[in-house]
């Protein structure tokens, strides 16, 4: 059986907040577009792939695990994995001075780790260009285009995060940037800056699939 991949894109339109300072980025939009385009790389690809919420209202934590989970239980959370797409914030609806990409997963070793990794593999890749529009300000602020934590061995953050402690299947949360940057919001409204959002999701979770694959045979 093929893997199943379900998107989650973060927040509603009636969320509070969850825009970048002057209301050019919203979340939950921002979020939804990317979910789109990555589902739709995915299929053309052959891939399977669901969207779980689909609604443009915000759809309760509880909710949005329990639709992951009656997907695990048909299909064995081991063929399911999750990737939940957000934009990250430092501040409280000022412009502020943090950037850069992360994952996390939930504390402690699980399959989502390797998720996280591949995820961060083609992050390194796609974001270069991203990387080169940091100033001698940014690294200054000690803002890095990708953001790390090695205290566990691995690359990735870990946070107690809903989505990640109450699914049964591998599951990543991605913050594309900061929607409380200028610097990050241009790039992530731009054709580029799209583009490669979606593609560091496409790539990284192929690059999953295929590594399963490979420790199979
Ligand atoms: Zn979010």
């Amino acid at each position: 059986m093929g893997m199943k991949i379900l998107i989650d894109n973060g927040h509603g339109e009636n969320t509070a907040g969850k825009r970048s300072p002057d209301g050019s980025l919203r979340e939950y939009l921002y979020a939804r577009e990317i979910a789109q385009e990555v589902e739709r790389q995915l299929r053309l690809k052959g891939y399977d792939v669901e969207r779980i919420v689909r609604e443009n209202i915000d759809v309760k934590l509880e909710v949005r695990s329990g639709r992951v989970n009656e997907i695990c239980n048909e299909c064995g959370a081991a063929n399911v994995l999750l990737v939940s797409i957000h934009c990250n914030a430092a501040g409280m609806g000022e412009w502020m001075s943090a950037r850069g990409w992360c994952a996390y997963t939930s504390p402690g070793k699980t399959k989502a780790d390797e998720l996280a990794e591949c995820l961060y593999e083609a992050a390194r890749i796609h974001l270069e260009d991203y990387a080169k529009t940091f100033t001698d300000e940014d690294r200054k602020n000690k803002q890095v285009p990708i953001r790390t934590d090695y205290s566990d061995g691995d690359a990735d953050l870990e946070a107690r995060f809903w989505m990640l402690r109450k699914t049964k299947c591998p599951a990543v949360l991605t913050e594309n940037l900061f929607q409380d940057n200028n610097d990050d919001v241009d790039y992530l409204l731009s054709t580029a800056g799209r583009m490669t959002i979606a593609r560091i999701h496409v790539d990284g979770i192929i690059r999953y699939i295929n590594k399963l694959q490979d420790e199979k045979h």
